[in-house]
């Protein structure tokens, strides 16, 4: 979950599912994190509602490790 300050800058990201605190900085989160933001459509139960979350990165590699198939990685030639 993210807090924001006058609805803009950013001042707290908690992992929703260990509620570990990430860090950040300035209004920049400075720990990796995964960020989702999923609006339901038409053919899901929850046709017009959108939920979003935050994964701290052992809490993401806990998630995927369960998976039956896994993850598809691959290394990026280019980073920003
Ligand atoms: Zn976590």
């Amino acid at each position: 979950m993210r807090v924001y300050e006058n609805e803009k800058q950013l001042v707290k990201v908690v992992c929703n599912a260990c509620g570990k605190e990430l860090l950040v900085e300035n209004g920049i989160l400075k720990e990796e994190c995964i960020h989702v933001n999923h609006d339901f459509g038409f053919f899901g139960a929850k046709d017009g509602e959108s939920e979003k979350f935050d994964l701290c990165e052992a809490c993401y590699e806990k998630l995927t490790a369960g998976f039956r198939i896994p993850v598809e990685r691959r290394e990026r030639k280019e980073m920003l």
